[in-house]
């Protein structure tokens, strides 16, 4: 079991309620297929979702829509 492997679970997007995944394009992203929300670029894929997960829940924009 390799720990770098593991993918945090995500929250859905706070924005329309639809599952994001994570994209790499030099560093790791958590974004949203359907409305094009995201987060900031992380240089680890657990460090992205995290922030992704923390926007959901405390940020003034939770519930934005
Ligand atoms: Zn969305």
């Amino acid at each position: 079991m390799d720990k770098n492997e593991v993918i945090p679970i995500l929250k859905a997007c706070p924005f329309c309620g639809d599952m994001p995944q994570i994209v790499f394009g030099g560093t790791f992203r958590v974004q949203c297929p359907d409305c094009g929300a995201n987060g900031p670029p992380f240089p680890s894929i657990e460090g992205a979702a995290k922030r992704w997960n923390r926007r959901g829940s405390s940020d003034p924009m939770d519930g934005f829509a």
